[in-house]
């Protein structure tokens, strides 16, 4: 039995429950229970964890102010239990953050990168694009469907500090140039920005699967992470 977590400080975590719930189903596996991780004992009962996309700030400082930070630490680091963290939850997974004029935050670590917060620009140069991201399985039965990829203030890599780092996607696996908004972002974006990584246990996307339909990066997860036993 696998008990994934999901951190429920603020975000998008009720929208990743549904996801998981979805994928679980497609899996065909009652083999999982989900749950909420607000508090340390409930971190300390999972053997995986998603962080959802909202405000890195702000997960940081809840989780800084009820002694989570440092389990989560332990989690990822010292654990080395699965980790996946989309948006904000990518910026806290890395080592570094790259700082704002509000100043930086707390991160967590584990995914040695470097992340450019808010790249593209503020809310209004958030935008949606097709992604042919390479980690999907094609399916056996019909054509491979692009993963629509919503970018809100989104990260990308910066730099790779390390050689374990596994890069998953660049925006060179973008198939449509649609805008949600008029935005400088296709220009300030350049096509080998990085946008998914990963590193032995630790997952990183720039964008929010959660706030799609689309349960396929969870079904993909949810098997890597059964398969790392
Ligand atoms: N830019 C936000 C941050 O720094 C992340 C945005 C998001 O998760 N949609 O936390």
């Amino acid at each position: 039995h696998i008990r994934v977590g999901v951190l429920a400080l603020q975000g998008g975590f009720h929208e990743h429950l549904a996801l998981l719930h979805q994928a679980a189903q497609r899996l065909k596996s009652t083999d999982f229970s989900f749950i909420q991780v607000r508090t340390s004992d409930q971190l300390a009962t999972c053997d995986a964890l998603i962080i959802p996309g909202g405000e890195s700030t702000t997960i940081s400082l809840i989780a800084a102010q009820t002694d989570l930070l440092e389990k989560l630490r332990d989690f990822v680091k010292v654990q080395k239990k699965p980790t996946w963290g989309t948006c904000a939850g990518f910026i806290l997974l890395s080592q570094r953050a790259n700082a704002t004029k509000k100043g930086g935050q707390e991160l967590i670590g584990g995914l040695d990168v470097c992340v450019h917060r808010n790249h593209f620009g503020r809310q209004i140069e958030s935008f949606e694009a097709d992604l042919d991201l390479p980690f999907i399985p094609s399916p056996t039965d019909g054509e491979r469907r692009p993963f629509r990829g919503v970018f809100i203030r989104a990260p990308v890599v910066e730099e790779v500090l390390e050689g374990g780092v596994e890069v998953l996607a660049t925006l060179e696996n973008r198939v449509d140039r649609m805008r949600a908004g008029q935005s400088q972002a296709q220009t300030t974006g350049g096509s080998g920005d990085i946008i998914a990584a990963r590193q032995g246990n630790v997952l990183g996307m720039s964008f929010h699967p959660e706030l799609t339909q689309d349960a396929r990066i969870h079904e993909w997860w949810l098997s890597e992470v059964v398969a790392r036993g």
